[in-house]
């Protein structure tokens, strides 16, 4: 299959071969598309760039999204070297590690602020600059998390911040539709990623969900770049606006039955 033939797809988040959004970048790749990369802090350059020269990717900026100099920099750079795009990626997240312990009634201002405007107004503001690269239409998609619409312990100011980049979601979808862009997200289960890794208690909470959820399981980066895959790609076509959960179903769930069965 080649879902993305002649596509052109820019994507934001690659830290390292567990990212989610390497998984993407991969699948896109793999069907036809050509990919660009962008990684948020210098460091990650040795990481992502043998990475990149995997896909053929010759596109690979550093971008602090929280830099609008960074961003109009990189979107110049994107408009030289791909004249459009088709697909935009938006896989990026933070909150200072000490938001994600401890209670959520003990946050900062500092620390809401800084995990809003890294995990949520981002993605507005790579929506804005992608736009005018789309004349014709394209698609658009973040990664979210179960924990912007339910209380998940430790998950605290990133929960609020998921559940504003739902909303900021909805609201592009709506403002961009008239153009033919197409804006989602992938709401995924738990998988060990860099960005997990900053969540107290991660461990428990892969076990706790591969435990009860209906499909006794928990998902791979894989399974999300085959969603992202279908959203992106004319499989997609009548979609925008949506959450769509790839959770082995863990969202369905009013009570969780536990391992050891009810009888
Ligand atoms: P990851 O650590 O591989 O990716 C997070 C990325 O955000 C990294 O590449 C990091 O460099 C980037 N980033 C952070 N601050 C940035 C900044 N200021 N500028 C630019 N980039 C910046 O982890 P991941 O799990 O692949 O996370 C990708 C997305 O998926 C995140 O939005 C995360 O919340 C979401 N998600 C992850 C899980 C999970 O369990 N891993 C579940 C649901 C949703």
């Amino acid at each position: 299959m080649n879902l993305l033939a002649g596509k052109k797809a820019l994507v934001f988040g690659v830290a390292n071969k567990y990212s989610i959004a390497w998984a993407i970048a991969e699948a896109f790749h793999q069907q036809g598309a050509e990919v660009g990369l962008s990684y948020g802090i210098p460091q990650l350059e040795k990481r992502v760039r043998p990475l990149a020269a995997e896909i053929g990717a010759t596109f690979v900026e550093k971008c602090d999204v929280t830099s609008d100099d960074e961003l109009d920099a990189t979107f110049a750079k994107a408009a030289d070297h791909f004249g459009r795009l088709d697909i935009l990626v938006h896989s990026v997240a933070y909150a200072p590690s000490e938001e994600l312990e401890g209670r959520f009634y003990d946050t900062s201002r500092e620390g809401f602020r800084i995990a809003l405007d890294i995990s949520a107004y981002s993605f507005v503001a790579l929506a804005r600059r992608a736009r005018p690269l789309m004349p014709d239409g394209g698609c658009m998609l973040t990664m979210t998390y179960y924990g912007a619409e339910k209380v998940v312990p430790h998950y605290n100011v990133m929960g609020v911040a998921k559940a504003a980049l739902e909303a900021s979601t909805r609201y592009l979808a709506a403002d961009l539709g008239p153009e033919n862009i197409r804006v989602n997200a992938i709401s995924a289960g738990p998988i060990k990623t860099l960005a997990a890794a900053g969540i107290a208690g991660f461990r428990k909470m892969l076990g706790y969900v591969g435990e009860r959820a209906p499909l006794r399981r928990n998902i791979d980066q894989e399974e999300v770049a085959k969603t992202a895959l279908w959203l992106c790609s004319d499989l997609g076509s009548g979609v925008t606006g949506e959450i769509v959960y790839v959770d082995a179903g863990y969202h369905i769930l009013g009570m969780p039955e536990p391992p050891e069965k009810w009888e």
